[in-house]
């Protein structure tokens, strides 16, 4: 990418896609093209393909998504399939009709098999049967990466994909009922610190193993990638290190300040027992994690209190 190119993120206020707009930003890329969800509906073709006919990008950055936690996918897990589907197959389509040079594609790690052996490698995808809580979701994102190949393959374009492992960050969704694990602990954590409580309820059985990337990483990752890597095969995007959601859980009361008991919920779903990305391709392509996650912690927990809570009293 030059500085001048004409760069589309996709999904520029959620999570991922605002922390490449900062990272583009930070590196002097001027040429942003950005449309809120009110501004462009993804989920219709016609609108999609109009807005790449006028606007041209030649780069773009697939960070549009329907998102959620453990919860959220099997609450709403027609919404989970359908969304995805629509807005990744109308924004690739139109990437290839109105000639885009590279487009990445945001994938997950959930599309890796339930029973993958650990570290996930980017060569076990479609290898076994998928976790259940969030198998509309994991389909959805392995046709995303199976539209990328064949447009490549068909059509010649060039359309990366990468699987980053669960994300935290700045613009996290800290809704109980939908977020995932670690934004929920640090609301969790926070509320039953200002409330004096001496007890906070953790979901599952504290067992499960996650990996947490902060998003300012993959999104340097990302943009690291746009300008390093022009291969259809997958790539992971990961730290590499794991710890259970009780762990997890004792460093967020830690970082939060909240001193109380932690209780956990075995009638919540666990999800998968451990899920975590083999990260040696990216190490081999020249790139590495950089924020310890206790400092990632510190920042969103930071983020939550400038900007989340005061938008609330706001409102
Ligand atoms: P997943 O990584 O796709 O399974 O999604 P989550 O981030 O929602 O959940 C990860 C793990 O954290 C699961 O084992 C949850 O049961 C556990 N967990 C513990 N407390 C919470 C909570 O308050 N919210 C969520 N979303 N997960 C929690």
């Amino acid at each position: 990418m030059e500085r001048g190119s004409r760069i589309y993120v996709a999904g520029h206020l959620g999570l991922v896609g605002s922390a490449i707009h900062r990272r583009l930003r930070e590196l002097g890329y001027e040429n942003l093209i950005l449309r809120s969800e009110k501004e462009l509906d993804l989920m219709r073709q016609d609108k999609v393909e109009r807005f790449f006919d006028k606007e041209s990008p030649e780069y773009v950055f697939l960070a549009a998504a329907k998102v959620g936690g453990v919860l959220a996918n099997s609450t709403f897990p027609a919404e989970f399939i359908y969304n995805n589907l629509a807005i990744q197959t109308n924004i690739i389509h139109s990437s290839y009709l109105y000639k885009v040079k590279k487009l990445l594609f945001l994938g997950s790690s959930c599309i890796y098999p339930r029973e993958c052996p650990q570290p996930m490698k980017e060569g076990y995808l479609l290898s076994g049967y998928l976790e259940q809580t969030n198998e509309p979701y994991a389909i959805a994102k392995i046709a995303g990466i199976k539209m990328c190949q064949s447009y490549n393959r068909q059509y010649g374009t060039c359309f990366i994909s990468v699987m980053p492992t669960n994300l935290y960050g700045p613009n996290d969704n800290f809704n109980l009922e939908t977020s995932h694990v670690l934004p929920a602990l640090i609301r969790k954590f926070h509320e039953a610190k200002i409330e004096s409580r001496n007890e906070v309820e953790v979901w599952g059985t504290g067992t499960p193993k996650r990996e947490f990337l902060y998003v300012d990483d993959l999104a340097d990752a990302c943009v690291y990638l746009m300008n390093n890597y022009n291969d259809s095969e997958i790539v992971n995007i990961g730290v590499g290190k794991d710890l259970t959601i009780l762990d997890l859980a004792k460093l967020v009361a830690r970082v939060v300040g909240f001193e109380g008991a932690i209780k956990l919920d075995p009638s919540k779903p666990d999800g998968t027992l451990v899920k975590r990305l083999d990260v040696s391709k990216l190490t081999e392509l020249g790139w590495q994690a950089g924020t310890p996650i206790e400092e990632g912690i510190s920042q969103t927990y930071k983020w939550y209190l400038d900007n989340y809570l005061s938008r609330q009293d706001r409102s």
